[in-house]
């Protein structure tokens, strides 16, 4: 009965080990990626609306793998989370951004922080070893978590929250409005910045869509938070969010993620206008 059993199981083995090898492949060649240096970072610009000026930039990973092409972040930070790969990538990511920013005077740089990362306890002296090797001050760095960051309530990620912003770090709530609670978590954690996800701002031409973000627009006056509209593409979305005062705008309209060395160029140009 037992080998008939195990016989039973290889039959519908094959189907089963193609999912689970490709995943094992997966996490065997992004295991490696970082020793091999086949990470890298775009930047995306951020823009204050009311004075036309460039004032940040979001750091955007990308993995360049000789096999498989560029594999875009969504398809391997979930696993680079699931595996813990995200803690020694987040770390390399953080201190590769502040090296860039460190030669653009006065931006300010974001970066995305996975929930692994925080919970990880080591994080806050990642984040000081980063600025430190850097010389970017901590006013200029920027941490973007998403809802599911502060979903579990622990204790752990308050504290390091509010440790981080006691150094000086601002910290972004990314994807606004995509999560279940994200008026609960402005009530309970510290934010500085509230980043309305792409999905309103791409949807913004229908009416109860128009509303809801000119709703967050005042929310974020109210509260004292900076917002930030993601994923601005049109003329047409931009000029409703400066009517409405929204304080920035980030999008392939203001600019799409470029190398560090474009953004630098890119902040040339501007400066002789
Ligand atoms: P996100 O943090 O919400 O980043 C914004 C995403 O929207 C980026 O996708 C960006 O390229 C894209 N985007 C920017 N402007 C526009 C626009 O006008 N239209 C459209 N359609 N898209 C726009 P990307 O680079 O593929 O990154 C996807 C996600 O991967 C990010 O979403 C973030 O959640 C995650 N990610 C990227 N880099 C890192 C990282 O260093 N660490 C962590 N933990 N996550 C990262
Ligand atoms: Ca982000
Ligand atoms: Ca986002
Ligand atoms: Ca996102």
């Amino acid at each position: 009965a037992k080998s008939e059993g195990r016989n039973l199981y290889r039959f519908f083995e094959p189907a089963m080990d193609a999912t689970v090898q490709a995943r094992r492949a997966l996490e065997v060649d992004l295991e490696t990626a970082l020793p091999r240096h086949e990470f890298d970072l775009d930047f995306q610009p951020i823009m204050n609306i009311g004075s036309g000026g460039i004032v940040g930039a979001e750091a955007l990973m990308r993995w360049h793998s000789p096999t498989r092409g560029t594999v875009a972040p969504d398809n391997f930070i979930p696993v680079a989370e699931e595996t813990g790969l995200i803690v020694p990538l987040g770390e390399w990511a953080l201190r590769k951004a502040c090296v860039a920013a460190a030669s653009w005077p006065s931006l300010r740089i974001a970066v995305n922080v996975s929930a692994v990362q925080l919970k990880s306890g080591g994080f806050p002296r990642s984040v000081i070893s980063a600025l430190a090797f850097s010389g970017v001050p901590a006013s200029r760095l920027e941490l973007e978590i998403t809802e599911t960051v502060l979903m579990d309530e622990s204790e752990t990620v308050l504290k390091t929250l509010r440790q981080l912003r006691g150094l000086g770090i601002r910290i972004a709530l990314d994807d606004f409005g995509t999560g279940y609670s994200s008026l609960g978590y402005l009530r309970r954690f510290p934010v500085d910045k509230i980043k309305i996800d792409r999905s309103f701002i791409r949807d913004i031409g229908n009416r109860d869509t128009a509303a809801i973000v000119r709703t967050v627009i005042g929310l974020g006056a109210e509260l004292g938070i900076t917002v930030t509209a993601e994923g601005v593409e049109t003329e047409m979305q931009f000029d409703f969010l400066r009517a409405n005062g929204c304080v920035e705008a980030q999008g392939y309209l203001i600019g799409v993620p470029s190398k560090a060395a474009d953004i630098q160029r890119l902040l040339k140009s501007r400066a002789l206008h």
